[in-house]
């Protein structure tokens, strides 16, 4: 299974982050080690500045290469909520020196994710509203009509460089408001208004 994570997709994240707006989708990849399933979130010795980025998930649901953007949307029937955690200042010392970003972003238990998925036909993907609640209050509010990549795009796109398969998930990016935890933390994800994940930091 492949994890595929999406950059700078909203313009206000990309600002708050003093990045240039993309001309084509940015991505990299976490490993399936990356993914964390319950709700005991340990922060990892080697960062001092982690940061939640909360984010839409897709779901791919069938093999496929060089995916036309008109079909792109018969690749996936599911949407789901997880966090693309960063090491911020590792990732800054990466940006710094021209680095990859694996060390920052693509490290083991990196991508907490909510256990249900959503199916499409119960959503508007074009509007799809998700947010992320630190401590009882909200944090992160995103909406799906935001993302400068659509679903359709990214899945064209990444297709281009890689044969999707079925499980193969895709974190949209992350809307403005991203920010540091500390133990004690304690965060919850939404979809629409459907709970998707509750993470104690520890
Ligand atoms: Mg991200």
């Amino acid at each position: 299974m492949k994890i595929f994570c999406i950059g700078r997709n909203y313009s206000e994240h990309a600002k708050e982050m003093k990045a240039e707006l993309p001309s084509a989708p940015i991505f990299f990849m976490k490993p399936d080690t990356a993914i964390l399933k319950g709700s005991r979130f340990y922060i990892p010795k080697f960062t001092n500045d982690l940061h939640y980025e909360c984010e839409l998930v897709v779901k791919i649901n069938r093999v496929g290469k060089n995916i036309d953007e008109k079909f792109a949307h018969k690749y996936y029937d599911e949407i789901g909520l997880g966090i693309d955690f960063t090491a911020r200042d590792l990732q800054q010392q990466c940006k710094e020196k021209g680095l990859p970003w694996e060390i920052a972003k693509a490290w083991e238990t990196s991508a907490p994710l909510g256990k249900d998925f959503i199916n499409k036909a119960d959503l508007n993907l074009s509007k799809i509203s998700f947010k992320l609640d630190k401590n009882g209050e909200t944090v992160q509010k995103g909406d799906s009509s935001d993302m400068l990549f659509s679903i359709d795009k990214l899945i064209a796109y990444l297709s281009q460089f890689h044969t999707l398969k079925k499980g193969d998930l895709i974190f949209t990016g992350t809307p403005s408001g991203v920010g540091p935890v500390k133990i004690g933390d304690e965060l919850i994800g939404y979809l629409e208004d459907k709970e998707m994940f509750k993470l104690s930091i520890r």
